[in-house]
């Protein structure tokens, strides 16, 4: 029985090898080159079109090489009795905290105003307020956003978070469920999104959450494109609602050249760069459950399918 990857173009032709040379004795095989369908028995893939596992009737185990599993878990055709594990590391959280601190702090310090002003070769003098004077927040404490929050907290930031279950994380005010999002957003200025794509976080992002956010706020986005109504964040920024945003993920990506958002201002772009898990990371991570799984050990970092993350 066989393994097929298909997997994230970032490491080229290194990530198969890697793969190749961390399971010796393996039938590997890479996307498109399947051989019969029925011979694979384990997936490993960065994403995949919709049906795209479909073909393959002995599957037992879907490994993400990503955190995100949404791409997965919301195709209809997902067979959903099949465990499906994704990559839990900490260097891969720490990668989006780092992210998630230079934009909170590039809005903070104002940067677009000094980089405007240098354009002009003008001398715009302006004071800042500390960190601990500024109510950051950041939506889901997972992996990402419970990394985020505590670097956050850590450069002395009045760091919260929202999660979906209680949590306590050190320099960091909780807030969790459905009533506790209002009293996160009143004190949330700078709101860092990090939640996964699910049912119940679709379009999140929209004009009644930034409304309850104090006036003049930012939004940074880093989970998924579809968490966001785009013509929503538009207007908030055109109506000095929010003074600020970056996204680095897009209901559709690339986006697209004539796409506003790449001329909107106060809006800052990144092309889905904000963390991505080191090569060694996610073979790792993927070898040792093919390991568990011939060894009928319990599997790491399962996803749970009735939760959608
Ligand atoms: P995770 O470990 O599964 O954490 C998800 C967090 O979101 C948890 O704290 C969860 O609450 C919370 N949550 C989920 N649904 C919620 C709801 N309805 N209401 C409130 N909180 C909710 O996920 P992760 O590994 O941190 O990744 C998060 C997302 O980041 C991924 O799904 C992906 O979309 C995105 N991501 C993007 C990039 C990029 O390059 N742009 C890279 C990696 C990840 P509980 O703790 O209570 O379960």
């Amino acid at each position: 029985m066989a393994i097929l990857c298909r997997l994230h173009t970032a490491f080229g032709d290194r990530y198969i090898q890697a793969i190749r040379e961390a399971l010796p004795g393996e039938d590997i095989r890479e996307w498109p080159d399947v051989g019969n369908p029925e011979d694979i028995e384990i997936a490993c893939i960065f994403r995949s079109p919709p049906g795209f596992l479909t073909p393959f009737k002995n599957l037992k185990l879907i490994s993400s090489t990503g955190a995100g599993v949404d791409t997965l878990v919301l195709d209809p055709e997902f067979p959903r009795h099949i465990p499906l594990v994704r990559v839990v590391d900490e260097d891969f959280g720490n990668r989006m905290a780092e992210y998630a601190a230079t934009w909170v702090m590039f809005h903070h310090r104002d940067l677009p105003h000094f980089l405007a002003a240098q354009k002009e070769s003008r001398w715009a003098y302006k004071t800042m307020r500390s960190a601990r004077e500024v109510k950051v927040g950041v939506m889901g404490l997972g992996q990402m956003g419970a990394a985020a929050a505590q670097l956050l907290s850590r450069i002395g930031y009045d760091a919260a978070g929202w999660s979906r279950s209680a949590k306590s994380i050190e320099g960091v005010t909780c807030f969790s469920g459905a009533d506790g999002l209002d009293a996160f957003l009143a004190r949330s200025e700078i709101v860092v999104n990090l939640l996964p794509l699910t049912d119940e976080t679709r379009g999140i992002l929209n004009a009644g959450l930034f409304a309850k956010m104090p006036k003049g706020g930012v939004v940074i986005s880093a989970g998924r494109g579809a968490h966001l109504v785009e013509e929503d964040l538009l207007a908030a920024l055109a109506s000095g609602q929010l003074r600020g945003a970056t996204l680095d993920v897009f209901t559709k990506e690339p986006l697209p050249q004539d796409h506003p958002f790449w001329t909107t201002p106060g809006l800052f772009v990144t092309p889905h760069a904000s963390s991505t898990a080191s090569l060694e990371t996610s073979v790792n991570a993927f070898a040792e459950n093919v390991r568990r799984y011939r060894a009928g050990e319990p599997l790491l970092n399962v996803v749970d399918l009735s939760r959608g993350y």
